[in-house]
């Protein structure tokens, strides 16, 4: 076991999510560790549309659209059909209220958006575009993190939570064929993505039918999931992966 290392917060994946969490934390002064399967960043945001909808950007103000978070909220439902009754109106509330900001944050970080775009049964076009494709996010995210002097580890995979006295306090991340512990004294987010790729998750939450589509990101194993589960969380509303959007993936070219 490699010496312990210990700071104020810890990130487990580096795709969209978590190094946007690293940034928050590391912008109010935080050190925070962002530890990283991968041989890069990304994840499944890598292959994302990258579409973001927003309420209130300054691309919908410059032609003349007036447009709020509660509207946003409004409309969303519209989304939902019969899976209406498996949303999380807050989760709902804190996404629209929460993404102008986010929109903000990452024109700031120098990410370009094309849009809005209409996006019927909205009201109004809210569909802000990347170009040139969803890569943009987490190279902008990346760098920005780095500028802020968060400790990225990229093929480091955690493997366990380190509990006391019904706490999280840390990691247990393998790299190089040893473990290391990390110790957070603030908190570990857990940003490890989906479990696409874990056949096993899939059919006890997803459904069997849903097993024999194949992953788009071979990774995107449900580590956190698992790692929540370890330590007594729950997995709610899984089957909602089998609902009509599900994405298939291309042969592979011989
Ligand atoms: C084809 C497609 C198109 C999409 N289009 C859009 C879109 O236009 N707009 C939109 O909003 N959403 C879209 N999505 C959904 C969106 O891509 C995801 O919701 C988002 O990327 C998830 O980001 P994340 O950071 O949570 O996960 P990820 O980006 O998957 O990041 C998770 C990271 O955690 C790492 N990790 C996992 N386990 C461990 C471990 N044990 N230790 C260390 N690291 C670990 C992974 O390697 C990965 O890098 C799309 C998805 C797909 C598949």
């Amino acid at each position: 076991m490699a010496a312990v290392i210990a700071l104020d917060v810890i990130v487990v994946g580096a795709g969209g999510s978590g190094l946007f969490a690293a940034i928050e934390a590391a912008e109010i002064g935080r050190r925070v560790l962002v530890l990283e399967k991968n041989p890069a960043p990304g994840g499944t945001t890598n292959w994302a549309i990258g579409s973001l909808s927003s309420s209130a950007s300054p691309m919908q103000t410059a032609i003349g659209i007036h447009d709020t978070p509660a509207a946003h909220f409004e409309d969303m439902a519209l989304f939902h059909g019969a899976l209406l009754s498996h949303d999380n109106p807050d989760l709902r509330k804190v996404f629209v209220e929460n993404v102008p900001d986010t929109l903000k944050k990452l024109l700031d970080m120098g990410v370009v958006f094309f849009g809005p775009m209409p996006e019927p049964p909205p009201r109004v076009p809210r569909m802000h575009n990347v170009p040139p494709n969803s890569r943009a996010y987490a190279h902008a995210l990346y760098r920005r993190a780095r500028e802020l002097g968060v400790d990225i580890r990229l093929k480091h995979r955690v493997r366990h939570l380190l509990y006391e006295r019904g706490r999280v306090v840390g990691v247990e991340a393998e790299a190089d064929g040893s473990q290391h512990r990390f110790i957070a004294h603030r908190g570990v987010v857990l940003a490890g993505g989906d479990f696409s790729a874990n056949r096993e998750m899939k059919s006890i939450y997803a459904g069997k039918a849903i097993v024999q589509a194949g992953a788009l990101v071979e990774t995107s194993t449900g580590d956190a999931h698992q790692l929540a589960l370890d330590v007594g969380a729950e997995i709610v509303d899984g089957e909602i992966v089998s609902g009509p959007q599900l994405r298939f993936v291309p042969p592979k070219v011989t």
